[in-house]
């Protein structure tokens, strides 16, 4: 059995392994100078080239593009909002407004994007390997399978439509994927499978073929009005935006959505199999490339890549004290044991070979809902804390940042992410103790559930959710 590969950013930059880009620093004035390389920074980039085809636009990357989570992810285009929608709805309640009617037009918002997406890419030749197969969200316990009959009302309340997502038996589920003794599953349209490295490389082209600069191995250390200072000297700039997600937390800045407790980052990590023989293909189905979720309080996310491996994700170590990032993506064994754990519990009966393991850093603010923010009077704007699902809300922040730089009242400066803090994350250790406690707790509660065989969430997770605020 070959060694496997273990950090090195990720699989998919390994075989993507994007275009450099070495431009001077500008040392006129820009029009837009964006801060980070990832999904957000290049989709500002598009859209702001497109719309101002003469201006000067300047994209400076700390590494190189795609190098954080945009780069590793596991390629979930989907419908997945970021963040908690009753927290969001409560906020948009207490200023007046009608909660669920803002989060179901935020919903539907997240659909439309990736439409739009897959629009772009077609038109720019990008070619992701995408596959529209939707996410499948599978139970194999009781209390899993309740939870997600929960979750389907809700998701109707929340704005999807019954086009949109359906509840499936067991056998419909098998028929999708042949996963181990799954009891049910929800099934959503729309979430398309992408190679992500192949995606952030493929839009940082478009962006450059559109006359913008990228700046690779530059690193912003402060922002202020009109001013970025980076490891190679500063750059001056009329309007400024931030696109840093899990390290925004480094940049100094007194500016609104800054500061090292508004947003740390949570470790995610994932393995890929290798290409998997037809024999495998044949016995598990998974012709559609549907996204893959089970309902775990632990939970994993996986895709059938579109050469035929399995990448599948989830969080094993999930936090660095001091709000460390992850670096080049090294995992330790306990994560890859228990993520082997996890593909074996969906597809017993063979040990698959594994390829690679790597990890990044998701941004997660203390109520786990991302917010967007721009200064009229610095004219700088920054938007972090997508909690794992941003590769499809990134285009709409895009959008959303310059929206309100050119002071557009359009619904995007409406939706309840504008201007949502939360509140600051504690100060170390009870940071560290907190995280891995909350983990901890998943882990228990869901040994719990699968023992009991009750169709009942344990006690110990509802404890858990409400502790951590998670999504709703
Ligand atoms: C393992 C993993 C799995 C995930 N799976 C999914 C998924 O399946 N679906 C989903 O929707 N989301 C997923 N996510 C989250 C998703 O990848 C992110 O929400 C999204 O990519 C955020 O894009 P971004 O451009 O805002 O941030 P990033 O991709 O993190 O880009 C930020 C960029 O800024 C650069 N940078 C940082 N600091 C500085 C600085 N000081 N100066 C200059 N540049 C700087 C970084 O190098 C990086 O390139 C996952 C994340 C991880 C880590």
């Amino acid at each position: 059995m070959s060694a496997i590969l273990n950090g090195e950013v990720s699989h998919w930059m390994r075989s993507a392994s994007p275009r450099r880009y070495h431009s001077p620093l500008p040392d006129e004035r820009q029009d837009l100078l964006i801060v980070g390389a990832g999904l957000t920074g290049l989709w500002a980039a598009y859209f702001a080239a497109k719309e101002h085809p003469d201006w000067k636009i300047t994209v400076v990357e700390a590494k190189r593009v795609g190098y954080e989570a945009s780069g590793r992810n596991g390629g979930w285009m989907s419908t997945l909002l970021p963040g908690n929608r009753a927290v969001w709805a409560k906020r948009v309640n207490k200023q007046g407004g009608d909660g669920i009617a803002a989060m179901r037009e935020f919903q539907q918002a997240v659909n439309a994007s990736i439409h739009e997406a897959l629009d772009i890419m077609r038109r720019e030749g990008i070619d992701a390997g995408q596959a529209q197969g939707g996410n499948l969200h599978v139970a194999q316990t009781p209390a899993g399978y309740a939870r997600l009959k929960g979750k389907y009302e809700t998701d109707l309340r929340y704005g999807y439509s019954p086009e949109d997502i359906r509840l499936l038996d067991a056998e419909e589920t098998r028929e999708r994927i042949n996963v181990d003794g799954a009891l049910g599953s929800l099934h959503y349209q729309h979430t398309t499978a992408v190679d992500p490295a192949r995606m952030v490389a493929g839009l940082a082209e478009a962006v450059d073929r559109l006359g913008v600069r990228i700046c690779e191995e530059t690193a912003a250390t402060r922002v202020e009005k009109q001013h970025v200072l980076t490891n190679r000297g500063p750059v001056i700039a009329n309007t400024i935006f931030v696109c840093a997600e899990a390290a925004t937390g480094k940049i100094e800045s007194a500016l609104p959505g800054f500061g090292p407790r508004e947003v740390i980052p949570v470790n995610s990590s994932i393995i890929a199999t290798e290409t998997l023989p037809e024999r495998f293909w044949k016995r598990i189905g998974w012709d559609e490339r549907d996204c893959l979720m089970d309902s775990a309080h632990t939970f994993i996310y996986a895709q059938r890549t579109q050469d035929d491996r399995i990448a599948i994700g989830g969080r094993g170590t999930p936090y660095f004290f001091g709000s460390k990032l992850t670096g080049e993506g090294e995992v330790d064994e306990r994560t890859i044991r228990s993520l082997r754990q996890k593909l074996a519990q969906l597809f017993p009966g063979e040990t698959l070979p594994i390829a690679h393991a790597w990890r990044g850093s998701i941004g997660v603010t203390r109520d786990w809902c991302a917010g967007l923010f721009f200064d009229r009077e610095s004219r700088v704007g920054v938007v972090r804390g997508y909690a794992g699902h941003g590769v499809s809300s990134t285009l709409l922040a895009a959008k959303t940042l310059l929206d309100r730089a050119e002071g557009r009242s359009t619904e995007l400066v409406r939706m309840p992410w504008n201007d949502h803090r939360a509140k600051k994350w504690e100060p170390e250790p009870i940071r560290w103790l907190g995280v891995h406690t909350m983990y901890r707790l998943f882990e228990y509660a869901d040994a719990q559930e699968a023992r009991s065989g009750k169709p009942k969430t344990s006690l110990i997770a509802q404890f858990g959710s409400r502790l951590a605020g998670l999504h709703e």
